[in-house]
């Protein structure tokens, strides 16, 4: 069993209106805006990410925004709902904030003996607020939403499997045990993790296969320390028959990837070396940044990318 990983690094989706997905996680969850940079693979799309103060490990949500991507249809095969820290108590406010945001929200519910409050994003992405007791990260309350209150950083996530069985495997090859269970529903969880460190696999042998659109998740990342734990689980998981990416250079972090045998793709991400290492710490996500190998493109991209207005 590996020891390297601590729970999740970011979790990253697609969205069909990039102004929308910014004002909605900035202004009506208020998150902070930690970078507004381009998919490095395909520069002409934004790639945004939302976090705490600093963008820590574990508290980073990222969309890629494709203008008028039709809405991906849920099923199995994917990450169904992603997971956010909140402190006890504060689920009346945010049921209070977010229906004065035109967000639909039900009662809160109680699952693995936890307050939740589920709600869908504008592309119909599925999130909850989970209550919990302590939160690893320090949260942002520099728009609008008090450090009371604030989103922490993820809980967790819930992926949605047809056969749990292979994916089970290799969470527990990861360093996730299991913990819980609860109907279809079986909770894995890292002892010592980052806080983000809840696995949720919904079995549902029955349901249809995922159909990738806007609300979908993209991929979800796992963090590493450092580059030489990433790649000491880049071995061990090519050792035990998975097909791994080479590490790439994310600027922020190193990534690898891997398509798991549910069909979820996930990515091992390096901790460092973080959101500030090409802007100052108290203007993250303000300017447009563009890695090395774009930066000949920038007037090109900045005439094809429609501006954000904060
Ligand atoms: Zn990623």
């Amino acid at each position: 069993m590996l020891t390297q990983i601590k729970g999740l690094h970011h979790v990253t989706s697609m969205t069909g209106n990039a102004q929308v997905n910014n004002d909605f996680f900035t202004k009506t969850l208020g998150l902070r805006r930690v970078k507004k940079t381009v998919n490095f693979d395909a520069p002409d799309v934004y790639h945004l990410y939302y976090g705490d103060a600093q963008g820590s490990p574990g508290s980073v949500m990222t969309y890629f925004p494709f203008p008028n991507m039709g809405r991906g249809s849920a099923g199995t095969g994917e990450v169904g709902e992603s997971l956010f820290a909140v402190s006890r108590g504060t689920l009346g406010y945010w049921a209070e904030r977010l229906q004065k945001s035109g967000v639909a929200v039900g009662n809160p519910t109680e699952e693995f003996g936890e307050k939740r409050l589920s709600f869908a994003a504008p592309d119909g992405d599925r999130f909850a607020l989970i209550e919990v007791d302590s939160a690893a990260n320090a949260p942002w309350d520099g728009n609008g939403v008090a450090a009371a209150e604030a989103i922490h950083g993820f809980h967790g996530a819930t992926m949605r499997l047809r056969d749990g069985g292979a994916t089970a495997e290799l969470l527990q090859f990861m360093g996730y045990s299991p913990v819980d269970r609860q109907g279809p529903v079986t909770r894995y969880a890292i002892a010592g993790g980052n806080g983000a460190d809840r696995i949720d696999v919904e079995v549902l042998p029955n349901a249809p296969r995922a159909q990738q659109g806007a609300g979908s998740v993209h991929h979800i990342a796992f963090a590493v320390e450092n580059r030489a734990a990433q790649l000491e689980v880049r071995k061990a998981l090519m050792d035990t028959g998975h097909q791994v990416t080479p590490v790439i250079d994310r600027d922020y972090f190193w990534a690898i990837y891997f398509r798991t045998p549910g069909g979820v793709l996930f990515e091992i991400a390096t901790n460092e070396p973080g959101f500030d290492r090409d802007e100052d710490s108290a203007h993250l996500g303000e300017a447009l940044k563009l890695p090395r190998q774009h930066e000949a493109l920038r007037p090109r991209i900045e005439a094809l990318l429609p501006p954000i207005r904060d």
